[in-house]
């Protein structure tokens, strides 16, 4: 079940990638989103979830965050992409009572070089995720290593959000941190078989300072750089992983 719910997922966000491009705007991204939603007898998981700030639930079926946002951005008709744009678009349902989550974040039209390197990086510690995961391995020296990829590259990790179970909920226990704190060494993650994980490493061309607009949502980098955010839904299962978000 939740390889379906991935499967969709994964559909829904190529489209997406497909028809975003310079002119376009998140709103129409969002539509699209919602239709593809609807049209596989699926709940948009996004749309109406609570604001903990006010009373105000997220309008979208998709958060679209564009540079120096780095999650949670309200799409809308009035914010049209632009090339040298990078856009994160993260994106969760439920379908038949199990949830699917992912994101990805990509160029529109011609992207400047440190804005590709940005992208690279946010994606190998996703990758670094993905063949680590296996029963009776540590998050923490995931987590570590990649904390120290992004470090490396002169990024800095975001450690206000992290990654998370998900079955039959998009947001279930136990969090899962892209960095190693003394919580998650006092209380580590040992991965067994069967354990289903939303791992979503989120990474800062600057410092690692982040801070929520007015409208209650948007989170952008306090320094006004860009930042990354990819996301995939993760099984550790026949002695490995098998990503269930995973795009053809
Ligand atoms: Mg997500
Ligand atoms: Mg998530």
């Amino acid at each position: 079940m939740l390889r379906r719910a991935g499967s969709l997922v994964a559909k829904v966000l190529s489209k997406l990638k497909e028809e975003a491009k310079p002119g376009v705007s998140t709103g129409e991204l969002d539509s699209i989103a919602l239709d593809m939603t609807r049209q596989a007898g699926a709940t948009a998981l996004f749309k109406g979830f609570p604001c903990p700030y006010m009373d105000k639930p997220f309008p979208g079926a998709i958060c679209a965050s564009v540079n120096e946002e780095l999650v949670h951005g309200i799409p809308s008709k009035k914010r049209i992409l632009k090339d040298g744009d990078i856009l994160s678009i993260d994106f969760g349902i439920k379908l038949n009572g199990y949830c699917g989550d992912s994101a990805v974040t990509f160029g529109i039209g011609q992207i400047a070089p440190d804005r590709q390197k940005l992208l690279d990086v946010t994606q190998q510690l996703l990758d670094i995720a993905i063949q680590q995961m296996a029963p009776g391995v540590k998050w923490s020296v995931i987590a570590g290593e990649m904390e120290k990829t992004a470090k490396e590259a002169g990024f800095s990790i975001v450690k206000d959000y992290v990654g998370h179970g998900i079955g039959t909920e998009m947001h279930e226990d136990p969090k899962v941190p892209n960095f190693v704190s003394r919580d998650l060494l006092r209380d580590d993650i040992v991965l067994k078989e069967g354990i289903v994980l939303a791992v979503e490493p989120m990474v800062n061309m600057g410092k690692a300072g982040v801070r929520t607009l007015s409208d209650g949502w948007t989170v952008v980098t306090k320094d006004k750089k860009c930042s990354a955010h990819i996301e995939h839904t993760i099984a550790v299962v026949n002695g490995g992983s098998e990503v269930l978000t995973a795009r053809e």
